[in-house]
C-alpha cells in the first residue's frame, strides 16, 4: 500500500503539471497504473466508500471541496446547483487520480452526466479547470438579440485577445460539450417573458438605462454570468429598447 500511497503521489504532482499546460491527455500511461485488479478497486473504492458516503472519514474532504465554489453554483456550467463531484480525469481510467484533489471539481448534476467517462485526446478537447483556467476576469460570453416576437437571445463565445489558440478551442468545446449555448438562451427566455411587465410599467425613455444599469451592475458582480451577457445585449438593441420588448 505505501508504494501505492507513492504512485497517488506522483501522478497527483503531474496531474497538477499538466492540467495547468492544458496537457492532460499526455497522461495516458497512468491509465494502466496500478496493474493489479485489487489494487484498481481499492483506490476508486477509497473514493465511493470513503470520501463521497455520510459518516465517513473523508466526507468532510468531500463536503468541503463540494462547497468551494461562489454561492455554490457549478464551475462547468456556471449556473446550476453544485450537488456532486466531478472527476475531471475518470476515476475509472485513472485510479490513482480518485482522490486527488486537484481532480476532483465540484459540480452539478447535469454537468456530471455530460461528462461521463471522457477524457481529452488531444489539448484543444481539454474541458475548462475552474481551479487551473482561471479565465473570469475578462468578458467572454455575449448574446445577441434576434428581433422576432417574441424577442430571444443566442448567447456565444468572444475570445478576448489574451486567450491563445489552444484556450479558445478549449472554451468552445467546453461551451458545446455542456450545451451552454441552449442553457442559458431557454433561461434568459423565462427572464425575459418575466422582464416584458417590468418595463411595460416603465416610462418608455427609461427603459435603456434601467437595462444599462443592470447590465453594469451584474459586470461588477461577474463578467461572464449569462445574465450580465442579458442585459447587455438588451440594453444594447434599440429594436428592444424601443419597444421590441413588449411584442410577444
Ligand atoms: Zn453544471
Amino acid at each position: 500500500m505505501e508504494a501505492l500511497e507513492e504512485d497517488v503521489t506522483n501522478a497527483a504532482d503531474r496531474f497538477e503539471a499538466a492540467a495547468t499546460t492544458a496537457a492532460l491527455h499526455t497522461l495516458t500511461d497512468l491509465k494502466t497504473k496500478p496493474s493489479d485488479r485489487a489494487d484498481r478497486d481499492e483506490l476508486t473504492k477509497n473514493y465511493t466508500q470513503r470520501m463521497a458516503r455520510k459518516g465517513t472519514p473523508g466526507k468532510d474532504e468531500y463536503d468541503k471541496i463540494k462547497s468551494a465554489t461562489p454561492f455554490g453554483r457549478c464551475p462547468l456550467c456556471g449556473h446550476r446547483d453544485v450537488e456532486t463531484i466531478d472527476h475531471q480525469l475518470p476515476k475509472k481510467a485513472y485510479p490513482l487520480l480518485a482522490v486527488v484533489p486537484a481532480n476532483l471539481v465540484p459540480a452539478c448534476r447535469s454537468c456530471n452526466t455530460v461528462k461521463g467517462e471522457s477524457e481529452p485526446k488531444i489539448a484543444e478537447d481539454q474541458t475548462l479547470h475552474p481551479y487551473f483556467d482561471d479565465i473570469g476576469k475578462e468578458q467572454w460570453l455575449f448574446a445577441t438579440v434576434h428581433e422576432v416576437a417574441p424577442a430571444f437571445l443566442e448567447f456565444f463565445i468572444v475570445p478576448p485577445p489574451a486567450w491563445d489558440n489552444v484556450l479558445t478551442k478549449r472554451a468552445l468545446g467546453h461551451f458545446h460539450k455542456f450545451g451552454l449555448a441552449s442553457l442559458y438562451g431557454s433561461q434568459a427566455a423565462q427572464e425575459m417573458s418575466g422582464l416584458r411587465h417590468i418595463l411595460k410599467r416603465k416610462v418608455p425613455s427609461t427603459v435603456g438605462e434601467y437595462l444599462r444599469d443592470e447590465a453594469m451592475g451584474l459586470a461588477e458582480a461577474s463578467p461572464n454570468l449569462w445574465r450580465t451577457a442579458m442585459y447587455q445585449a438588451l440594453a444594447e438593441n434599440s429594436w428592444y429598447v424601443d419597444g421590441g420588448f413588449a411584442i410577444d
